[in-house]
């Protein structure tokens, strides 16, 4: 079993800020960057990042993350290219399963993220559209030849949904927000980007009820919830934009989380296991933004590093 001082769990903004910080402590961190999970997170799937400061022309996400990468390789951070399958959190040292070896950690930083939902509409579970037209993400496949010229679908009315649709006008003849209500949840900015974007179209207080094709999605059915009508659309893809489930599953119950499934932290990141530490979008419900992420992977990288001290190991 190999021993760290601090191991960091997820390669998103949290993660890499609190690798930066701790290599620079000299805590030679050790960090999981995930294979089967997207390393990098969600800014893997985000096109321009335009509010996270220094970078006034905008940055696309993968950039984004390569530079946070870089910048903490720099520094000594090891990054692991595997999943954590496994931790345990009532052993000290706590231990930590990648699917190679199991480690030892005197202190974690868990910082895994959120993953985009998927609604459970017949037509589109697995087995039938899904992935045959039916996604949880327009920018990694909204470039697909069957989404050319068609009209294309996204359920959500948050920022997600209209950064979506707005992607997806490269592609789409025409692009449609189905909302379940009468007002957006987005930002003003984004609200403002799809309202007056020509290709996009809002179906207010609307949901998807049924997705239907052959060997690709053809037509969705529409039901607007107000008057109980249903319409059928031709359609060449539906887009999922409808919120985020915290990635907690690894650690079967071994923290207090909210009742959303969120990880509970108390003064800053601290969990309510000592020595485990909690940053990024798997302890925000609230704020949700990259730069957020960073700052709290920061405040975790400094608690740990205090907590070290205080434990007398380093
Ligand atoms: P949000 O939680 O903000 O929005 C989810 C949307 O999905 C809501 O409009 C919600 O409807 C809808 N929804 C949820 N469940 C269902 C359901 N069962 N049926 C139909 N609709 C449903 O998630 P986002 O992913 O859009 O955004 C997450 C965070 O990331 C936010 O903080 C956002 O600001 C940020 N973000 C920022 C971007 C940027 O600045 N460029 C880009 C993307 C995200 P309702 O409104 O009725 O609840």
């Amino acid at each position: 079993m190999q021993k760290k001082s601090l191991i960091i769990i997820g390669s998103g903004p949290a993660g890499y800020t609190a690798a930066i910080y701790a290599a620079r402590a000299n805590l030679s961190p050790v960090l999981f960057e995930g294979f089967y999970s997207i390393p990098g997170g969600q800014l893997m799937t985000t096109t321009d990042v335009e509010n996270y400061p220094g970078f006034p022309d905008g940055i696309s996400g993968p950039e984004l993350v390569e530079r946070f990468r870089k910048q903490a390789i720099r520094f000594g951070t090891t990054v692991i290219s595997e999943d954590v399958g496994d931790v345990d959190l009532s052993v000290y040292p706590f231990h930590v399963k990648g699917s190679k070896d199991t480690y030892e950690a005197n202190a974690l930083i868990i910082s895994t993220g959120a993953s985009a939902n998927r609604l459970d509409i017949p037509g589109a579970r697995d087995g039938e559209f899904w992935q045959k037209g039916v996604t949880a993400c327009a920018v990694c496949d909204g470039a697909a030849p069957i989404f050319r010229n068609k009209p294309l679908f996204v359920i959500g009315g948050g920022d997600s949904a209209i950064e979506e649709a707005i992607f997806l006008t490269k592609f789409g003849s025409r692009v449609y927000i189905v909302h379940r209500r009468d007002q957006l949840r987005a930002s003003k900015i984004m609200q403002e980007r799809a309202l007056n974007h020509p290709k996009v179209e809002i179906l207010w207080n609307s949901v998807v009820t049924a997705v239907e094709g052959d060997t690709i999605v053809r037509s969705v059915a529409i039901e607007n919830v107000l008057t109980n009508r249903q319409t059928k659309h031709e359609a060449g893809g539906l887009f999922f934009a409808v919120g985020h489930t915290p990635n907690t599953a690894f650690l079967k119950g071994q923290l207090e989380l909210h009742p959303n499934g969120y990880i509970k932290v108390f003064k800053g990141t601290k969990t309510s296991v000592e020595g485990v530490f909690a940053a990024g979008d798997v302890q925000d419900y609230e704020y949700r933004q990259a730069v957020t992420a960073a700052g709290s992977g920061c405040a975790a990288s400094l608690q740990a590093e205090h907590w070290l001290t205080e434990k007398g190991f380093i």
